[in-house]
C-alpha cells in the first residue's frame, strides 16, 4: 500500500432535523430544482404523502409519484432513471427507509440530478452518504457503489420517525454503534474510509460522540418511540443514528462489523426476515471479539443489544440450525477481496471469523444468563 496520507471529510450539502419539518420540504426542495422525481414506497406514501405533497405544491415543485418496488437493485435504479427522464426531473426526493434512499440517490447520479434524502425511519445511516449498498433483486449484497457527491439535503421529521415500530430505531442504534467500532479499528489499521483518503480529526471524533451519545441515550429514546413521543433525547439518538453514523462511517472508515453483515446476505432463509442493523449488531459483536475487547467492555455491548431486543444469538439471528458449512460461507464472503474486512488492522482465514461468529452466541448467552434473562 502506498503510504499516501491524503485525509478526506465528506458530507451532505444541508442537514434539516425537527419535529414535523416536512412541511418545510418545499421550501429546501425550491432551491434544488422545479421538477422532482418522487420515490416512495405505497406504505410511505399512504402515511405522509399527503404532508409532502402539500408542501411540494406551496413551493412550486412540480413532482411525479413513483412507487419504490422493495430491492436497491440494478434494475429499480435503471427502471426509475428511465421514468425520471419522461419527466424530465432536476431532483429526485428518495422519501422512505434505506433502500428507496439508496434507490434515489442512484438515480439522481444517472439523470445528472440534485438529491434530497426525506428518511421515514432512523434505521440507517444511509441518508447522508455519498455511495449506495447494490443488492441483487433477491436482495443478496452485491456491490457499494460510488458517487462524486453527497446528497444535497436530509431533512428528518422526528415526527414521522416516531411513529415508526421502535424495532427500526433499535436497528439504526446498532448500525450507528458500529461506527465507532469499525471507524476506530480502520484507524488504527491506517486503512482507507469510505471517501478514499484518511479519516480526519473531525472524522473520527463524530464516530466517538455518536457512541457516546448511544450509551447515554438509546433505551430513554427507545422508550420515547414506544410511546410514540418525541423528546430531547428521542431527537439525539435520531442525530446519532442517521447524521453522526452516517458522516462516522463514511469519513472514518468500516471495517469487520459491515463485512460480516455482508457475509451474512449470502445465506438464505430466514435471516433475510432481519433488518440490516440487526445483522450488524451481530457482527459488531464479532469485531469486537476478533479485537479482544476485554470482558468488561464486551459486556456493556451485549447489555445495550439486549435491552434492545437485537439478535446477538445464533438463535436471534434464525442461525441455529445453520451448518459449518454455512458459516463457512459467510465468512468467505466476508473476506472476498474488496471488503472492509480487509481494513482491520489484522489479516483473517475464514475459521477466524467462523469461530467469531460462534463465540458471539457463547459470550451472549453466558451474559444472559449472569443477569438472569431466558432466550
Ligand atoms: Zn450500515
Amino acid at each position: 500500500m502506498p503510504a499516501i496520507n491524503e485525509k478526506v471529510f465528506i458530507s451532505p450539502a444541508r442537514y434539516v432535523q425537527g419535529e414535523g419539518v416536512t412541511a418545510r420540504a418545499g421550501h429546501y426542495v425550491s432551491a434544488l430544482g422545479k421538477s422532482a422525481l418522487l420515490i416512495a414506497d405505497d406504505v410511505v406514501w399512504k402515511i405522509a404523502g399527503e404532508q409532502l405533497s402539500e408542501s411540494l405544491k406551496g413551493s412550486e415543485v412540480r413532482f411525479e409519484r413513483v412507487a419504490f418496488e422493495g430491492e436497491a437493485s440494478t434494475r429499480e435504479i435503471e427502471r426509475l432513471a428511465d421514468l425520471g427522464r419522461e419527466h424530465d426531473a432536476d431532483v429526485v426526493i428518495g422519501f422512505g427507509g434505506g433502500k428507496a434512499i439508496d434507490t434515489a440517490k442512484g438515480v439522481a447520479e444517472q439523470l445528472n440530478a440534485a438529491c434530497a434524502v426525506l428518511p421515514t425511519t432512523a434505521s440507517t445511516d444511509a441518508p447522508t452518504s455519498a455511495l449506495s449498498v447494490i443488492y441483487s433483486d433477491d436482495g443478496e449484497f452485491e456491490s457499494y457503489r460510488f458517487y462524486d457527491k453527497n446528497p444535497n439535503l436530509v431533512l428528518v421529521d422526528t415526527a414521522i420517525i416516531c411513529k415508526a415500530p421502535p424495532r427500526f430505531l433499535a436497528s439504526g442504534i446498532a448500525d450507528a454503534l458500529a461506527t465507532w467500532v469499525e471507524a476506530r479499528a480502520a484507524i488504527r489499521a491506517n486503512a482507507n474510509n469510505m471517501a478514499g483518503g484518511k479519516a480526519t480529526l473531525l472524522g473520527a471524533t463524530i464516530g466517538e460522540k455518536c457512541e457516546e451519545i448511544l450509551f447515554e441515550h438509546a433505551l430513554l429514546a427507545y422508550q420515547a418511540n414506544e410511546a410514540q413521543i418525541v423528546t430531547p433525547s428521542f431527537e439525539a439518538v435520531v442525530e446519532a443514528n442517521t447524521l453522526l453514523s452516517g458522516l462516522g462511517f463514511e469519513s472514518g472508515g468500516l471495517a469487520g462489523a459491515h463485512a460480516i453483515h455482508n457475509g451474512f446476505t449470502a445465506l438464505h432463509g430466514e435471516i433475510h426476515n432481519l433488518t440490516h442493523g440487526e445483522k450488524v449488531a451481530y457482527g459488531t459483536v464479532a469485531q469486537l471479539i476478533l479485537d479482544q475487547t476485554p470482558q468488561a467492555e464486551l459486556e456493556e455491548y451485549l447489555e445495550l443489544y439486549l435491552a434492545l431486543g437485537l439478535p446477538i444469538t445464533l438463535k436471534a439471528l434464525k442461525l441455529d440450525q445453520a451448518s459449518d458449512d454455512d458459516l463457512y460461507r459467510v465468512a468467505e464472503a466476508a473476506l472476498k477481496e474488496g471488503e472492509s474486512s480487509h481494513n482491520l488492522a489484522y489479516e483473517l482465514t475464514p475459521q477466524q471469523v467462523v469461530h467469531a461468529i460462534k463465540a458471539v452466541d457463547v459470550h451472549a448467552r453466558a451474559f444472559m444468563e449472569k443477569v438472569g434473562l431466558s432466550e
